[in-house]
């Protein structure tokens, strides 16, 4: 299996498909991760906040893979707004991981009531001038927040990792990043499973002889966004990874994205602090 790459706005790639980590316990962690890397996953979403760097670091260390070949994301933790802080924190990800340097660093929140993400940014952009990170984005940016980082900041983010599925189509903010040369990533991308017993989902499953699960995940890809759905059961690890040998229609897509209700499973970045 292929997975096609996107390029981001510093010309380096991303596979569009990768492995969500959040709620994978330590415990778990390492054997789920070699079992995406032996299914074919080339890409792992990870953070500070779920706990389980030091285990994703591992399950690559022991992997018949060289770190190269995996694309991996970490992110800024809540508590860390603050040059100091974010500093710091990205030094203990990287050693947590047990990397040399780390392909994608995002701020996990932007907490406008918190703390200054502007300032956090910079040092962000400090991080990769050093080139242990080599690209930098951020998550859960509404327009208001990205735009405070064009007009006091020297680097556009690489992506914007936001809550994305068929009850939630974010078709506004998804333009936004996309006129700014901003990637979107496709957090909970089976809204954690609330979709895929959806009658219009299950119906096109059904034609096509695919899980309501594939449907949904290729539904994110043909609209070009960044998946990585978590499944700690190999099957559906399995199933997650096998997307590329069908097709949806213009029709099907519509359809899907027609299920829109503005639906969050996670917290509104405009309340989140
Ligand atoms: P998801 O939408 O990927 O759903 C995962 C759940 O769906 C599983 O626990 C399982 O119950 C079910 N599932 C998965 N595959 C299935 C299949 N083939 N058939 C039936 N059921 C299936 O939810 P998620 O884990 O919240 O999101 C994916 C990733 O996005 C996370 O692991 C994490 O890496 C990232 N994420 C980021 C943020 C953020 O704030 N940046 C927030 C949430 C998640």
């Amino acid at each position: 299996t292929v997975v096609p790459n996107i390029t981001l706005n510093n010309d380096t790639a991303i596979p569009q498909l990768g492995f969500g980590t959040y709620q994978v316990t330590p415990e778990t962690t390492k054997a789920a991760t070699l079992a995406a890397l032996e299914a074919g996953y080339r890409h792992i979403d990870t953070a500070e906040m779920y706990g389980n760097e030091k285990e994703v670091g591992e399950a690559i260390a022991e992997s018949a893979l060289n770190r190269s070949e995996i694309y991996v994301t970490s992110k800024l933790n809540n508590g860390f707004h603050d040059r100091a802080d974010a500093l710091a924190a990205f030094d203990r990800t990287l050693d947590a991981l047990g990397f040399d340097y780390l392909d994608l660093f995002l701020i996990h929140w932007p907490l406008p009531a918190v703390g200054d993400f502007v300032e956090t940014w910079k040092a962000m952009e400090e991080m990769q001038r050093s080139g242990r990170v080599r690209t930098i984005g951020v998550s859960n940016f509404q327009q208001e927040h990205l735009q405070r980082l064009f007009d006091e900041t020297d680097t556009v983010p690489a992506v914007n990792q936001i809550e994305v599925h068929p009850y939630l189509t974010q078709d506004t903010l998804r333009a936004f990043n996309t006129e700014h040369g901003i990637a979107t990533e496709a957090w909970s991308p089976l809204a954690q499973g609330a979709v895929l017993s959806d009658p219009v989902i299950t119906g096109i499953a059904d034609r096509l002889g695919k899980s309501a699960a594939q449907v949904t995940l290729r539904w994110h890809l043909q609209r070009g966004d960044i998946v990585f759905p978590k499944s700690v059961t190999r099957s559906r690890v399995d199933e997650n990874f096998a997307l590329f040998d069908f097709v949806l229609t213009e029709a099907d897509i519509a359809a899907i994205t027609a299920l829109n209700r503005d639906e969050r499973t996670g917290p509104n970045p405009d309340e989140f602090n």
